[in-house]
């Protein structure tokens, strides 16, 4: 096994795209990071610049204690160690099993007594003992799956990228996977690159998890860390659902733009200025009340209480309850618990007020941007 280092990491398409922003990363000989951001963050272009598939502009990229890529410096791909795992396609259809896991072998010039024998282990380790002899076409889409994740170890890679490998599998199929992936790249020591925009499956995988957005890294931390000190409102709105409201923080509070939330000033607050406030579902309470000032938008069931939409003067609050299921259109009372607030200013902030009104609509990510969908017109009041 080995680790991964990555500094100042920098990677522009030909066409002036900007794949990735200055990467610091480090990952650990054995242990297991998720690569997590909204489409087109980047998540791709940073495993295929580790993978040798792509070129770094700027940076240098280290596996072990090799470098692999910096000026004039470029390992190719088949010389790095490395397994890959890609969404799909990754099966040739013309091949049996045993033939696809084998291609690496054959391509490294191993023995046939040899091939056969690692194959065989491969498949095993992957649940799929037996099936060397069977046409791709007769297996199911996760059995394929196994497959492709049999041929990237069979090598024994150093390292093992996975780009979106769980993604095209339907539950509970992928709950499963999720679950083996986990044991199997545990029980191996492995060091895992998993890239998903399923940010329940990075957290739920991973030792650490990295969120990218725009070719930035915005946090990198244990799941416990980023979940309960999100360094960021979009890192809390892209993690945790929270809702995040621009206003300005004085010297005694903050006070939301044109909405009634006032927090006041703890320690915690940022210096007076621009600033936009992040709330938690799970800091949020709200109860049933004919004089309140929110309503339901909708209502939707969960194993661990409701999970609701309301519109709160404008601004669309995600929270949860627990009891009876509120139905939409009820009225109901907010009150916030514990919020978080972060300046306007703050390096790689999301400033929500800003991305909805400078562009004077939102931007093709901003489908979660809950202050941008409570202004929308299908928020609106009748
Ligand atoms: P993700 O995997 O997180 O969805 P990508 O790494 O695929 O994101 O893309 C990051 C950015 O680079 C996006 O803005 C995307 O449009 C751009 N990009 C990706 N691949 C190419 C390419 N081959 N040519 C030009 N731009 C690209
Ligand atoms: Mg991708």
């Amino acid at each position: 096994m080995a680790s991964v280092n990555l500094e100042s990491v920098s990677v522009r398409y030909p066409s002036g795209a900007v794949g990735l922003e200055s990467i610091d990363m480090h990952v650990d000989d054995g242990e297991f990071i998720a690569l997590v951001g909204p489409s087109g963050s980047g998540k791709t272009t940073l495993l295929r610049t580790i993978a040798g598939f792509l070129s770094p502009t700027s940076g240098r990229v280290a596996i072990g204690d090799r470098t692999v890529a910096e000026g004039k410096t470029f390992v190719p791909p088949e010389q790095r160690e490395l397994g890959m795992v890609f969404q799909q396609h990754a099966v040739w259809p013309h091949w049996n099993v045993g033939r696809n896991v084998e291609y690496p072998l054959r391509r490294a010039g191993a023995p046939k007594t040899e091939r056969t024998a690692r194959v065989a282990s491969a498949l095993e380790l992957v649940g799929l003992a037996g099936y060397a002899r069977r046409d791709p076409a007769t297996l199911s889409g996760g059995q394929r799956q196994r497959v492709a994740l049999a041929r990237a170890l069979v090598a024994r890679p150093r390292v093992l990228l996975l780009d979106e490998a769980l993604s095209a599998l339907d539950e509970p199929l992928r709950d499963h996977l999720r679950l083996e992936l986990h044991a199997l790249t545990r029980e191996l020591g492995l060091t895992v690159v998993h890239v998903t925009h399923d940010r329940s499956e990075a957290l739920g995988l991973a030792d650490r998890v990295a969120v990218l957005d725009e070719g930035r890294i915005r946090q990198v931390g244990t799941p416990d860390e980023l979940v309960t000190r999100p360094a960021s409102g979009f890192v809390a709105r892209f993690l945790s659902d929270a809702t995040l409201v621009p206003g300005v923080v004085d010297a005694e509070e903050f006070r939301a733009d044109g909405h009634p939330l006032r927090l006041s000033r703890d320690a915690d607050m940022p210096a007076p200025g621009r600033a936009h406030a992040s709330l938690l579902p799970s800091a949020i309470d709200v109860t049933p009340d004919h004089d309140g000032d929110a309503v339901v938008r909708s209502s939707l069931f969960t194993p661990e209480g409701s999970d609701l939409m309301v519109d709160w003067c404008g601004v669309a609050v995600r929270a949860r309850t627990h009891g009876i299921r509120p139905r939409v259109g009820d009225r109901m009372r907010v009150a916030v618990g514990r919020a978080l607030v972060y300046p306007d200013a703050e390096p790689g902030a999301q400033a929500p007020g800003d991305r909805v009104g400078s562009a004077g609509k939102p931007s093709a990510d901003d489908s979660t941007d809950a202050v941008a969908s409570a202004r929308s017109t299908s928020f609106a009041r009748a």
